[in-house]
């Protein structure tokens, strides 16, 4: 019915207003945003999901994916910089990164700024999704597909994880949310993969959601990787496309140190990025694993 609801809102609002309209679907009729297209740059379906490229006023180009808002060029730095340097920095030596997901290219783009990674491999389920966003959002990757370092490979990131015999110092799992193809990425099995994959002080870091209207996916992925990591914890950031306040980032490693990686440190460390920040600092970084009481009351388990 909801589906029907979206589509007859798009359709009338473009009547009246003669505008496009996309009409996110994340929270079906309970909640939602609407962003007017200016322009639709590419629609289809892969075997996937639905996918669509357009341009809004305010976000710039939008990539959403089965009616849901991934990212956008105006706001992706957010989230693109926090799971790549929060890691990364606070691990210290990383040599090789892993990436779940990140079909937008934005991912493997930051990580790679780091001129102390020496190969990063990207496992993204669709195909589709990384051409589109080459030939519409191009800002997203930028050159990073041109780099030596990188490897992208199609397929779904738990057969990777599951198979490979490589060690990583960072996995990065940048899903969709865990409904169609992402489902598997937030179970125990999908995290007891990734700690076989990750070397004795690796981090493993995710896109965990919106805590506000999310908090299942927020307290069972905390359940699902307890039982496998020392250090499990959360870290949060606005990233103002994803209705509801603060996105969470999920943090496990049995690398007990690398939560209490010093100010210093971490500002000495800058120095080995490429480009400038537009949302990491330092002391941002620290301040970002500081949970407001709604979030901590919710794994009050
Ligand atoms: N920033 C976005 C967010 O927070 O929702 C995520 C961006 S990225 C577009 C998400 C990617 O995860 C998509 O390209 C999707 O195809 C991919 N994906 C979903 N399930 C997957 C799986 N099982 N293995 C690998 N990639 C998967």
């Amino acid at each position: 019915m909801f589906e029907e609801f979206a589509e007859a809102t798009a359709e009338k609002t473009k009547e009246l207003l003669k505008e496009n309209f996309f009409v996110e679907k994340l929270y079906g009729s309970n909640w939602g945003q609407i962003l007017k297209m200016t322009k639709v740059l590419y629609e289809g379906k892969s075997k996937f999901q639905k996918i669509i490229i357009f341009e809004n006023p305010i976000f710039g180009k939008v990539l959403a994916l089965d009616d849901v808002l991934q990212t956008s060029e105006n706001d992706e730095f957010i989230y693109h910089e926090m799971l790549t340097h929060t890691p990364i920095l606070a691990h210290g030596n990383v040599k090789k990164v892993l990436i779940i997901g990140g079909g937008d290219g934005g991912m493997l783009r930051e990580a790679l700024r780091h001129k102390s990674i020496e190969r990063a491999v990207m496992v993204e389920i669709d195909g589709d999704v990384v051409e589109a966003c080459k030939k519409h959002m191009p800002n997203l990757p930028k050159n990073a597909y041109e780099d030596p370092r990188a490897e992208v490979i199609i397929g779904d990131g738990i057969d990777y994880v599951k198979n490979t015999d490589e060690k990583f110092d960072v996995i990065i799992v940048d899903s969709t949310d865990p409904i169609g193809p992402g489902m598997i990425l937030f179970t125990k099995e999908f995290y007891s993969y990734c700690k076989n994959a990750l070397n004795n002080d690796g981090i493993i870091v995710t896109q965990n959601g919106v805590p506000f209207s999310q908090a299942d996916e927020l307290v069972q992925t905390y359940k699902n990787r307890k039982c496998y990591f020392k250090d499990n914890r959360f870290y949060i950031a606005p990233v103002f496309g994803y209705v509801g306040g603060f996105m969470a980032f999920g943090w496990a490693t049995d690398n007990e140190k690398a939560i209490d990686v010093s100010l210093e440190k971490l500002k000495n460390d800058l120095s080995n990025i490429e480009g400038v920040m537009r949302y990491y600092t330092p002391e941002v970084h620290k301040s970002s694993f500081c949970l407001p009481m709604y979030i901590q009351n919710k794994l009050k388990l």
